[in-house]
This record gives C-alpha cells, sequence and structure tokens, in this order.
C-alpha cells in the first residue's frame, strides 16, 4: 500500500476544507498552541514510516496517557480486581461527567472516561514504588524512546484548575473506591495528561497494541494477547468520550483522543497511526484529526469491519 501517497492525498483534502472548532482552554497552557497545527504519522507493523506536517512536533497528549495507564495497570494488578472498580461500557456523557458517576455509586463506567483513569491511577499509586517515573520508564519502552518527558508547565496549570477532577476523586472516594491521598492520586494523574509526545512518537507507542502486545524494535512480548484485545476493544467503545459511535462509524479503528488535539488509531496486524490539530468539535475530538482518519480508511478501503 502507497500509505505516503495516501497521506499526502489526506493533506491536500485536509487543506481545501473547512474544519473548525475550537481549541481546549480550560487547562491555561494549552490555549497557548497554535491552532493551525497539523501533522500526521503512520507506523506500520512492519516498521515503515510515513508522515507529514507538523507530525515531528510535540503536544500535549492529555487523555491519550489513558491508555497507557491501562496497559501498565494490567502488568501490575490482577485483572479481576480492575473490573471489580472499573466497567468496560461505553459512557454517553462527557468525559468529565459527575452524574453518571453519583448514579453509578462510584463505579466509573471505563477506564478512558476521567473518572475512571483516576482509579486506574489510584491503583497503580498503590502498587508502584514511584508512579511518576515507573509510568515515565513504561511509556519510554513502549515508545523505544528515552527522550519523552512529562511538561511540568501544562501539569501545573491543571494541577491549579482541576476543579472538576477534584470534585470527582473526592466522590469516589467518598463511596469507597479510591484508597490513596486523593491528592496524591490527582498529582500523578495530572503528570501523566501532561506528557508531551509527537505524532511520530505516539505512532511508534502506539504500535504495540495493532503487533499484538509485542514491541516491534524486538518483538518482545510487553502485553498479553488478551490484554492487547481488551485494551483495543475498549479504545473501540470507550476511546471518544460521547463520540465513541461517531468515530466507529465514520473511521472504524480502536483509538484515543485528547483535548490537546492528538488523535491515534491503530488497524490490528497492520498499522497504527496519529493525528494533530488542537481545534477541538463540541464533543472535544479534533476537527481535522476525525477527518484525517476517516480518509485513511476510506481511501485505504479497509478498516475493522
Ligand atoms: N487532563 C484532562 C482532564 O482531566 C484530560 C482531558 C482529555 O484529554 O480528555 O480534564
Amino acid at each position: 500500500m502507497d500509505y505516503q501517497g495516501i497521506l499526502n492525498v489526506i493533506e491536500d483534502k485536509l487543506k481545501g476544507e473547512k474544519l473548525d472548532g475550537e481549541v481546549a482552554t480550560y487547562i491555561p497552557e494549552l490555549a497557548k498552541v497554535n491552532p493551525d497545527k497539523l501533522g500526521m504519522h503512520l507506523t506500520s507493523v512492519i516498521g515503515e514510516e510515513f508522515h507529514f506536517g507538523d507530525s515531528e512536533e510535540r503536544f500535549s497528549i492529555q487523555s491519550i496517557s489513558k491508555v497507557m495507564s491501562l496497559a501498565l495497570a494490567f502488568i501490575t494488578e490482577e485483572e479481576e480486581k480492575i473490573w471489580e472498580r472499573v466497567d468496560v461500557e461505553p459512557s454517553g456523557d462527557p468525559f468529565n461527567s459527575l452524574v453518571q458517576l453519583e448514579h453509578e455509586r462510584g463505579i466509573p463506567r471505563n477506564p478512558l472516561i476521567n473518572s475512571g483513569a483516576l482509579v486506574i491511577c489510584d491503583i497503580l499509586v498503590s502498587h508502584l514504588k514511584n508512579p511518576k517515573q515507573e509510568y515515565l520508564d513504561f511509556v519510554r519502552k513502549i515508545a523505544g524512546n528515552t527522550t519523552i518527558d512529562y511538561n511540568e508547565k501544562v501539569a501545573k496549570s491543571e494541577k491549579a484548575e482541576g476543579y472538576n477532577n477534584r470534585a470527582m476523586i473526592n466522590l469516589i472516594k467518598g463511596y469507597g473506591n479510591i484508597d490513596n491521598d486523593v491528592e496524591e492520586v490527582l498529582d500523578f494523574y495530572f503528570d501523566t495528561c501532561s506528557l508531551s509526545m509527537s505524532c511520530r512518537e505516539l505512532a511508534q507507542t502506539f504500535v504495540i497494541f495493532a503487533n499484538q502486545g509485542k514491541l516491534l524494535q524486538n518483538q518482545k512480548r510487553v502485553l498479553s494477547e488478551v490484554h492487547t484485545k481488551r485494551i483495543n476493544a475498549i479504545m473501540q467503545t470507550c476511546g471518544f468520550y460521547d463520540e465513541a459511535g461517531e468515530f466507529s462509524f465514520r473511521v472504524g479503528l480502536p483509538g484515543k483522543s485528547g483535548v490537546g488535539g492528538g488523535i491515534v488509531a491503530i488497524y490490528p496486524n497492520m498499522y497504527s497511526v496519529a493525528v494533530w490539530s488542537p481545534k477541538l468539535n463540541e464533543k472535544g475530538n479534533s476537527t481535522a484529526g476525525m477527518r484525517a482518519l476517516e480518509l485513511l480508511t476510506e481511501i485505504t478501503g479497509s478498516s475493522i469491519f
């Protein structure tokens, strides 16, 4: 498949379309990003790399980090114990909704919304000696890249303003589903969200989920096949806030988005692909990012469906 030719066509088409949206501003540091950035990178499972635009520039991956948190939880905690505390159903609600959490008595709908990720972070805080460092080491390992790091400014900016997440974790704690100190868990959660990565780095990190849980560099297994299946299934059904159905419908690949404007998607046994454009639609997903991935599966004529 001529992926580079296809990416070039996508770049041209995006330039000719009116793809509006708003940059996230509720985290003050994110509001400073140039809204016109656009980049895309595809890594195939045989290690080929294709890209265009600002694909080498790092941005705030935000909720995309929730996928790596879940992967690390699979390695550190017995699986049944995870599912006693978090469900695996799409939420159909915004990523930071408190209403559903109250109805469901502190059991978050899935690990890819904020409430679920907070519980996953609590599990990691319980099991890891130095969660911040060990999480970073894990991401660097699956990325095959030791330069990936947190962005302290973004983390600080969110720590100062994260009222909704603070309310949420206290509510969950009230229902007995947070074991550790809420501030310690929140701090770790905000750090994970502040990871700064480029489209190239994201595609190279997520290729493990297209490669049945094995690292591309040496084919060493990091995640079991079953855990890889579960992560992909949860991305498919829960990876796009209350727009997961729309993303499935238009793109047809498992993926995850973040309010920094990044989206990463995988095609099992074929490729992983990351796209970045900071302008978000009203559901919080990158407008141009969704369109780029829709074009990719349309032009290649293949998706998991
Ligand atoms: N750190 C953000 C928050 O907790 C992540 C949101 C997102 O990317 O969906 O609100």
